[in-house]
């Protein structure tokens, strides 16, 4: 099959990338290497399988004539992280919002006949159960968490008009081998890995008592391939998790190293858990990799992080300043 990827060099991107070409399809990648990387795919150089575009989804007409004979998109290029988002809204609404719209148009024009939308645990903001179901009501919390959920929203409106085959996949906190390294502070595991390449103490947020339901990049990677390959479940939206959440002291027990505490941002939830039953019910999806497992593919891998910036409670105060100044009560 000939299948699309926006965003398939940054860190899920590739992974999709490694995943489909390993199954043999032709793959065409659009990216504008905002936050991703070529070096991402840089081990499948030479390969006659893959083409990358380096374009931006925010360009109707520069990305239409790539969409041309594609079956299926797979679409994951956004703007990410919390901070930014706060600092520029109408570049991430650009991105992520009218982006998908331009993706959906492109899609709709050349009949591509099933479609994945990345979609984001952040619209359940600070949610009420857990685990949380995908019926929680939406309560975003910053700019990033609203241009995704505008995004779903869009793919959504899109099937139901046009009667296309889409699909949303809210993801619940994506960590694997490639995790973003951007310059903006985010992201857990990037924040860690660094400190402890460096001999820092780890910042822990709180009491570290908080948990997130740490999903390993290829089990969503996995589910979005399932999704995908099931043409009966146009305009859902489901869940992906890893079926557990993990505490922070949990993960830092795994990576092993001391600690510094820094203080709790506003806006963000003690927890976060996927209630995973519409997903396994509509597609018979579970997650195959364990978190203590994850956690040493991550360690196995460090050096990847060797270039990501070093966080310290002092830099994180300042790049968190405008978190704490609009989020704050
Ligand atoms: N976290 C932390 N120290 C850091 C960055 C994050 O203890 O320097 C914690 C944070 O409190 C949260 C978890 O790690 O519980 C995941 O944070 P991330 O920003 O990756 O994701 P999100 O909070 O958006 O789920």
């Amino acid at each position: 099959m000939k299948i699309l990827v926006t965003g398939g060099c940054g860190f899920i991107g590739s992974h999709m990338v490694d995943r489909l070409l390993n199954d043999g399809h032709d793959v065409i990648v659009i990216d504008n290497l905002s936050s991703g990387n070529l070096r991402n795919l840089e081990h499948h150089k030479g390969s006659n399988k893959l083409q990358v575009v380096i374009e931006t989804i925010s360009d109707f007409a520069k990305i239409e004539s790539h969409f041309k004979g594609v079956e299926k998109v797979f679409h994951l290029a956004a703007l990410a992280d919390i901070v930014p988002s706060i600092e520029h809204p109408m570049e991430y609404h650009n991105s992520n919002v009218n982006g998908t719209i331009n993706v959906l148009e492109a899609c709709r024009k050349h009949n591509v006949g099933r479609i994945i939308y990345a979609a984001s645990s952040s619209c359940y903001g600070i949610p009420d159960k857990f685990p949380t179901p995908e019926t929680a009501e939406i309560r975003c919390q910053y700019p990033y968490a609203v241009t995704k959920y505008l995004g779903e929203e869009y793919c959504m409106y899109w099937a139901q008009v046009y009667k296309m085959n889409i699909t949303a996949m809210r993801f619940f906190n994506v960590y694997g081998p490639r995790a973003r390294t951007s310059g903006t502070y985010g992201a857990v595991f990037g924040v860690f890995l660094a400190q402890k390449l460096n001999n820092k103490p780890f910042t822990v947020i709180g009491d570290g008592k908080q948990t997130r339901d740490f999903t390993f990049v290829t089990d969503i990677v996995d589910a979005c391939v399932t999704a995908s390959n099931n043409y009966q479940i146009a305009k859902e939206r489901i869940n992906v998790g890893s079926e557990n959440t993990y505490s922070i002291n949990r993960l830092v027990e795994l990576l092993g190293g001391e600690i510094t505490y820094i203080p709790k941002r506003p806006g963000e939830p003690d927890c976060t858990f996927a209630d995973t039953k519409k997903i396994k019910q509509l597609l018979g999806w579970s997650p195959k990799v364990s978190f203590e497992e994850g956690v040493s593919i991550m360690l196995d891998n460090i050096d990847y992080w060797r270039e990501a910036p070093l966080w310290e409670p002092s830099s994180i105060a300042e790049a968190t300043k405008d978190w704490f100044r609009y989020l704050g009560k």
